[in-house]
């Protein structure tokens, strides 16, 4: 590589010295690391940052992480194998990970004042594997073992540890429907939560497309569940877990929120009293890249009761922890303890519902009339006569990024939709405010306004030309004045 192709050394030679910025360094520098063996590679990681410059992100699940978490993820720490937990290792030379993983613990715990907190599962679908395996290990097969009077199950026979397998394979789950905003992982048939539980949903309203807790309370008493689970992809309002903690000690079902799409709501303090899963969860889950904006990962909090089961999610089921990974989420834990967190956390909310009210001042069927939180869902089928995915698509032309979603009791199903989600945290990070909010509302509105369904298998579309070449022009013009790591030039 010549040094005029070289990002590093162009940045430094064209930056004066006091605007020279480690963050920028470091992130060039490993792209001249990486094109050394793969040019193609390092090509890739240059175009997605062009690519996420160049499109409104309004994915609900994404975020922009800081250039610190990224640099926390990105070194030797990956090399290092530490299966165990801290201080308790089955390898060696495990002591600067002993205080990564011992660090991040503590921040967790002290961000979201939990009992306990563990921060190896490499995503949210692995939290959630943990936490319900070491739901089953607690309420199962700890009982089944003190009836047997075995102390140990490598010690039993077939037969005997057979009999907990059966027995694992008829608790039930209790969880939010897909359609109703649930994740794949609460039950979905086509998802390995199917194949650990007796699977029972339950749905929003028909009409109002709300939770019914009185609903939900005669569903409870009538199946009775092991772990009745909250927790959402795509539902837009808040839920008060105290009200469900209630009705799970009703029929005495082990209560667990997966907090992966609010995390970050619930440690900004948005989600607070009845509406923080933490105080009233038995085990809340969550990933740690959505609204929390860390890295990529997943951690678990817990009450005391259930802490040594989580400290066996490896061997359990996780392998080696990702050292860089927790390192990542350590620094993560620790920008979101802070008073700048508190405000971003609100004003992803305030953006939120700035957005869904100027939506709705246009005409546009936003589902339950607006959002509490970070999400909201358009109706696009019904305001536009499109589905989810040409909306998705006609959007992505004039450069917005954002996905197609099931509505509640959806009649397009999951791949083509009827709708399409918003969410505000990666505009909230950019700085956006509540008048850009207005602006995006006015963009989508007027794309989609028109756009025209071309097929009838609700694939193909066409958006008026001079319509959508104005779009793009105008979201240019908006994220021109909201950069994404501005530091860094290329
Ligand atoms: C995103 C999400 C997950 C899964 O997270 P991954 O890191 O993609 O595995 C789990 N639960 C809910 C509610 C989610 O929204």
């Amino acid at each position: 590589m010549s040094n005029s192709t070289n990002l590093l050394l162009n940045y430094l030679a064209a930056t004066p010295q006091d605007k020279i910025d480690a963050g920028a360094i470091s992130f060039l520098a490993n792209i001249e690391k990486v094109k050394e063996i793969s040019p193609d590679i390092a090509e890739s990681i240059i175009n997605e940052l062009r690519d996420q410059r160049t499109h409104l992100k309004l994915i609900a699940s994404e975020n922009f992480s800081s250039l610190s978490v990224q640099a926390a993820m990105g070194n030797l720490l990956t090399d290092k194998y530490a299966e165990g937990y801290p201080y308790h290792r089955f390898y060696a030379g495990c002591d600067n990970v002993d205080k990564i993983e011992a660090e991040a613990v503590k921040l967790a715990c002290e961000l979201f004042g939990a009992d306990y907190a563990y921060v190896q599962p490499h995503s949210g679908a692995d939290a959630n594997m943990v936490a319900f395996l070491s739901i089953l290990l607690a309420k199962v097969q700890d009982t089944m073992l003190k009836d047997m009077g075995v102390e140990d199950i490598a010690q039993m026979s077939r037969d005997d540890f057979n009999k907990i397998r059966d027995a694992y394979g008829k608790q039930k789950l209790l969880a939010l429907d897909y359609y109703s905003g649930g994740h794949l992982t609460h039950g979905y048939r086509h998802n390995y939560s199917s194949i650990l539980f007796d699977v029972y949903s339950y749905t929003v309203d028909r009409e109002t497309k709300l939770l019914d807790l009185d609903a939900l309370r005669e569903q409870l008493h009538e199946v009775k569940p092991l772990v009745f689970l909250a927790g959402y992809s795509a539902y837009p309002r808040k839920i008060n877990f105290a009200k469900m903690r209630e009705l799970a000690d009703e029929v005495g079902a082990v209560f667990m929120v997966d907090m992966a799409h609010f995390a970050g709501l619930v440690a900004g303090g948005v989600f607070d009293g009845d509406y923080n899963p933490v105080p009233y969860a038995h085990m809340v889950t969550s990933t740690t890249h959505k609204t929390l904006r860390g890295p990529r990962g997943g951690f678990v909090l817990c009450q005391e009761e259930y802490k040594d089961y989580l400290d066996k999610g490896c061997p359990l089921f996780l392998g080696g922890p990702l050292p860089h990974v927790m390192a990542a989420k350590a620094v993560a834990f620790k920008e979101a303890n802070t008073p700048d967190f508190k405000e971003y956390a609100a004003n992803i909310t305030k953006n939120s519902a700035a957005l869904a009210q100027a939506l709705i001042d246009r005409g546009v069927s936003v589902i339950t009339g607006g959002t509490d939180n970070h999400l909201m869902l358009l109706d696009v089928q019904e305001t536009y006569g499109l589905s989810g995915r040409q909306g998705e698509s006609a959007l992505r032309d004039s450069g917005f990024t954002l996905n197609r979603n099931a509505l509640p009791f959806d009649v397009n199903g999951p791949w083509y939709t009827s709708g399409i989600r918003i969410g505000t945290p990666a505009v909230t990070t950019l700085g956006m405010g509540e008048s850009e909010m207005v602006i995006i509302a006015e963009l989508i509105d007027n794309l989609l306004r028109h756009t025209e369904s071309t097929s009838s298998n609700r694939t193909r579309y066409e958006t008026d030309p001079a319509v959508a070449k104005l779009a793009k022009e105008q979201v240019q013009e908006l994220l021109s004045r909201f950069p994404l790591y501005p530091e860094i030039v290329i």
